[in-house]
């Protein structure tokens, strides 16, 4: 059998088969995710259109871009013209119509597979033929989502880490569909953004959250189940598993919704018990305390500093 070794790449340097010419990028839903995706794709050079269905999202999230960028400047990451030329970038789509010309459009919208379907189902009239779909699901299938569209081929998952800009990596997930093309265009671009790519295959969350967010289920559980507080259970990952956070911390940091959804695709797509979701974190989202962006979640953030709430 003769062994076929690659040459191993240079940094930068275009990986396999990319065809599709990526200058224009619409990024849907101007969340957390929405927002950092603007930002680095902006930063990296391409140009953003940022829609929301709430248009107020949209400028919220342009000048949370323009904070970050700032402390980007004030800790010499960026120059203060890299900051100018990438905030020049980023312009607001308040309707999906606008993002007809885009080469790639990024969804970042609410984890909720109809939420997911209903945009794509209003997008794909408008958008050019050839344009690539990316999706920044956290867990939702690649195949199912990509069937929602007129474009299963030219469909795929480019999952950003939260948060973006910090990031190295960027998970990419192809469906049954997915073509070539596509996966190369893909991986160029996420190169362009200077991130490293680990490709899963389309199983529910993936890679990273398939095991990041057993082990957040499991810290709630604790608590649910009185074996520590929060503070005790934040305070023993951190120094006794040296977690940069306490899962319960991060858990706030990602959004509880976001947690319960993906511990639900996990349950419901694996169809095993391990992965039921904590029912005291179904009782914080629907009390709806979904963590740092409502202000409330395991710990209160209406304060000076953050305190446990049990
Ligand atoms: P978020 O709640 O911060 O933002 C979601 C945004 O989507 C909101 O601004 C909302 O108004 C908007 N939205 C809802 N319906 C919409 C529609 N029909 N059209 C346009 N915009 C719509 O959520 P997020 O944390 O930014 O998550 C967004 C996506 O990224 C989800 O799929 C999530 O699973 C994924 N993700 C999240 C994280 C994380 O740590 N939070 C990490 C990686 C990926």
């Amino acid at each position: 059998m003769v062994e076929v070794r690659e040459r191993p790449k240079t940094r930068g340097e275009p990986s396999e088969g990319g065809t599709h010419s990526i200058r224009k990028i619409g990024v849907i839903g101007a969340g957390q995710m929405g927002g950092g995706i603007a930002h680095v794709c902006a930063l990296a050079g391409f140009q953003v259109l940022l829609n929301d269905i709430a248009v107020e999202r949209i400028s919220e999230g342009i000048a949370t871009i323009s904070g970050n960028l700032a402390r980007q400047v004030s800790r010499q990451r960026i120059s203060d013209e890299e900051r100018q030329a990438a905030i020049k970038r980023i312009n607001p789509a308040p309707s999906l119509d606008a993002l007809g010309d885009c080469d790639l459009v990024i969804e970042a919208a609410t984890e909720n597979e109809e939420v997911k379907r209903k945009i794509f189902g209003t997008l794909c009239p408008t958008l050019k033929a050839g344009a690539i779909i990316g999706t920044s699901t956290s867990s939702i299938s690649i195949t199912r989502l990509a069937a929602a569209t007129d474009r299963p081929e030219h469909f795929i998952g480019i999952h950003f880490m939260n948060p973006a800009p910090l990031m190295e990596l960027v998970e990419v997930i192809r469906g049954i569909a997915t073509d070539d093309a596509t996966f190369g265009t893909t991986k160029q671009f996420i190169a362009k953004l200077g991130k490293q790519i680990a490709v899963s295959e389309d199983f529910p969350a993936f890679i990273v959250n398939r095991i990041l967010l057993p082990m957040i289920n499991e810290a709630i559980y604790t608590l649910y189940e009185g074996v520590g507080n929060v503070e005790a259970i934040d305070t023993a990952m951190r120094l006794g598993a040296h977690h940069p956070m306490g899962p319960l911390e991060l858990a706030d940091f990602i959004g509880l919704d976001t947690c319960l959804s993906v511990m639900q695709v996990l349950h419901e797509g694996l169809a095993d018990s391990k992965y039921r979701p904590c029912p005291l974190l179904v009782k914080y989202v629907e009390a709806g305390w979904l963590g740092r962006k409502t202000r409330r979640g395991f710990y209160d953030y209406r304060g000076d500093k953050p305190v446990p709430t049990r």
